[in-house]
């Protein structure tokens, strides 16, 4: 399993450490560090098999290579997993065990928040290595540049489909009003856009229809809301064989991690005529703003970098437009063109 699954994602390496003090049992997946170290974050998850937490870690890692490729960064692709139940088994003893495991890999990984890891863990991993980012005293919270990113996709996509990219007036329909979906919906309220927003958290949603001027749709009501774009800002695989049919937007353009339930979809979205905007194109601003903190820089660098992923997208439009391919994967050739060493940028490559 091991090899097999490791060697056939094309992993540079996989390592195994455990720590019997602390009860650590953590697996660090290196992808490719062809363009820079491998940076991704630490997920803490109790997985019902190994074989599960190593198939989660290497899918994980495999996709950080192609969201720093795409993102013109000069960084790999990597993950780790921490496996357990978090609060039973996240004690200071393991983060700094943990610490020094990833110490051990001589900088090719380079860790940061995930999934039941917070940037206090950070600061715990911090004393024991370096190789860490998203500590308190790093860039602060990505999210809201993760939504400027994503608002600049989306401008993109309306310039791609309706010849210009100005939103006003269009229906954005936001599913998942969290950290990512509060601040593209206030931004795209801004631009004069028409905002519906959604969660499952019916709370979160009240309050927030309760000091800004949007719609709201129910949960289950989502996917058939007649709009222009649809903007998956909650979990992934929400764009599926039950969702495409009843989907009534000509844009799918949404900060979520795998946003399609299987990469076919991305086809079937084009036979529609609709436009998929890659989500680890569109959701860049994070790492961007974490890869900022590693290699140095500001806050507002960090946003200009961000906004830069509106004429990144286009341009990836205008590729697929002209090879006949999805948008998905003209992304997916442009991040191995950059691997493979072409030392392309779109702007040269066009
Ligand atoms: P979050 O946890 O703050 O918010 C997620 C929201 O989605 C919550 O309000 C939750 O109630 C809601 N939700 C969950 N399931 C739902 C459903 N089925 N329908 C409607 N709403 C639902 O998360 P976030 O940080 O805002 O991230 C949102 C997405 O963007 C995630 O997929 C995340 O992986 C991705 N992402 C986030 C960042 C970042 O910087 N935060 C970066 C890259 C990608």
């Amino acid at each position: 399993m091991v090899f097999e699954l490791t060697a056939d994602s094309g992993h540079e390496q996989v390592s195994y450490f455990t720590d019997p003090e602390t009860g650590l049992r953590a697996i660090v997946a290196i992808h490719d560090t062809s363009l820079g170290p491998s940076l991704g974050g630490t997920r803490i998850f109790d997985y019902d098999t190994e074989d599960d937490a190593l198939a989660d870690v290497c899918r994980l890692s495999q996709a950080m290579t192609y969201k720093a490729a795409a993102a013109d960064l000069p960084l790999g692709g990597g993950k780790a997993v921490i496996v357990g139940d978090p609060p039973a088994i996240k004690t200071e003893a393991l983060l700094e065990a943990y610490g020094r495991a990833i110490d051990c890999l001589g900088g090719r990984y380079i860790t940061s928040v995930d999934v039941n890891s917070s940037v206090e863990d950070m600061d715990v991993i911090a004393q024991t290595t370096d190789s860490v980012v998203g500590t308190s005293d790093g860039l602060g919270d990505p999210s809201p540049i993760t939504a400027h990113g994503a608002f600049h996709g989306i401008r993109a996509c309306a310039e791609a489909v309706y010849g210009t990219g100005s939103l006003s007036d269009r229906e954005v329909v936001i599913q998942g009003l969290g950290k990512v979906g509060r601040s593209l919906a206030e931004e795209l309220l801004a631009e004069g856009a028409a905002v519906t927003v959604s969660d499952i958290d019916a709370d979160a949603v009240e309050a927030f229809a309760r000091d800004h001027d949007v719609e709201t749709v129910a949960p289950e009501a989502v996917y058939e809301r007649d709009c222009d774009v649809f903007a998956p800002c909650a979990v992934g695989g929400v764009v599926n064989d039950d969702t495409i049919p009843t989907l009534e937007c000509d844009i799918v353009a949404g900060a979520a991690n795998n946003v399609l339930a299987e990469r076919r979809h991305a086809n079937e979205l084009r036979d529609r005529g609709v436009l998929y905007a890659p989500d680890y194109v569109l959701n860049a601003g994070g790492l961007i703003t974490v890869a900022k903190e590693h290699l140095g820089g500001t806050r507002e660098e960090a946003y200009d970098e961000a906004a830069a992923i509106g004429d990144r997208l286009l341009e990836l439009i205008e590729r697929a437009d002209d090879r006949g391919t999805t948008v998905l994967d003209a992304a997916d050739a442009y991040a191995e063109e950059r691997i493979d060493g072409a030392e392309t940028t779109l702007a040269s490559s066009a």
